[in-house]
């Protein structure tokens, strides 16, 4: 028996890096399901799996328990769910201030999401070397919002290489989910971790994903240093997670952390009496532009279901 993980799959055929460096092609033997969902893909990138070698080559016979995993909800009828990866450390969000913007809403809706996968979240901002005095107080200003949550927050530029090396130190020897809008250079910023890395070679494509049985799948690229990179185009690909009302404020860190202040046990946080998150929104001590992202994420909730 031998052990390894899957870095990327086509439905039928695994590619599984074992666990002594070298990678085989194999297949899946018997039947893996998952508990309290169904799942158009038995096995995704990141799962740790045992193999047999068999007359025919390698067969997975075995999968690993997940830590956690990043899904995907088709919108077909079915209600089945496609696991993008597996078992991943580190969601990574590349954010630009400017060229392009990106805004706070799309930031903390990619946090949510990160909370409500258990998975730990930082934020990238790039393009450092295009911003002016006004995207420099920015960036500041978002930095102090982030790290006082909870969140890290880092400075990059891809473009000349500055402080790049903070981030290949953080990636070394993880699952790292990269995501962020189109044009805020990731492609760039991976490439400058690891020369000749090219994303846009693979990855998922959500051009070709018509959400009907075109099932596209996550791969893996592994870093020289250890750890390895999956690259998701934009927010949808690490999958929205239909959250409801009630459970939306427990991944906001702080106003998950008033909330047990408030006069009813049930507050939503908009309109109560007594509501200490309102409150503290008030003094200023949680932040104005994640409170509207809250509320934001409270109107829609609901709606994919
Ligand atoms: P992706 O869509 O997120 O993968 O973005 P790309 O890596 O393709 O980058 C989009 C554009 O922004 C390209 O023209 C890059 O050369 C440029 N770019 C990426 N990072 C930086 C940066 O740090 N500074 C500057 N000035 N341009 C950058
Ligand atoms: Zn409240």
């Amino acid at each position: 028996m031998k052990r390894g993980i899957v870095v990327k799959s086509t439905g039928s055929w695994y590619w599984v890096r074992l666990e002594e460096g070298n990678m085989v092609q194999c297949r899946i033997r018997g039947k893996f399901r998952m508990e309290g969902i169904r799942t158009t893909n038995p096995l995704a990138v990141g799962d740790e799996v045992e193999l047999e070698e068999g007359s025919e080559g390698y067969v997975i016979t075995a999968i690993g328990k997940r830590r956690n995993y990043i899904i995907r909800r088709s919108t077909n009828l079915s209600k089945e769910s496609h696991i993008i990866a597996a078992n991943v450390d580190l969601a990574l969000l590349v954010v630009t201030v400017n060229h392009p913007v990106t805004s706070t809403v799309f930031i903390d809706r990619f946090l949510v999401t990160a909370e409500a996968y258990n998975i730990p979240a930082v934020l990238v901002f790039n393009k450092t070397d295009l911003y002016d005095a006004e995207d420099q107080a920015m960036l500041g200003g978002l930095t102090v919002i982030y790290r006082k949550i909870g969140y890290p927050c880092y400075a990059v530029s891809a473009e000349t290489g500055e402080h790049v090396d903070e981030i290949r130190s953080l990636l070394k020897d993880k699952i790292t989910v990269l995501s962020g809008l189109s044009g805020v250079g990731k492609s760039s910023l991976v490439n400058c971790i690891e020369p000749g890395l090219d994303l846009k070679t693979a990855g998922i494509s959500d051009a070709h994903d018509s959400g009907k049985h075109t099932t596209t799948f996550a791969e893996m690229f592994p870093l020289k240093q250890g750890g390895f990179i999956i690259d998701t185009p934009g927010l949808r690909s690490f999958g929205i997670i239909d959250l409801k009302k009630e459970e939306l404020s427990h991944f906001f860190p702080e106003i998950f952390a008033k909330s047990g202040e408030c006069r009813f046990y049930n507050c939503t946080h908009t309109h109560e009496p007594g509501c200490a998150v309102l409150e503290a929104v008030e003094q200023d001590e949680i932040s104005e532009s994640r409170y509207v992202s809250y509320l934001s994420m409270m109107e829609e909730s609901g709606k994919y279901r």
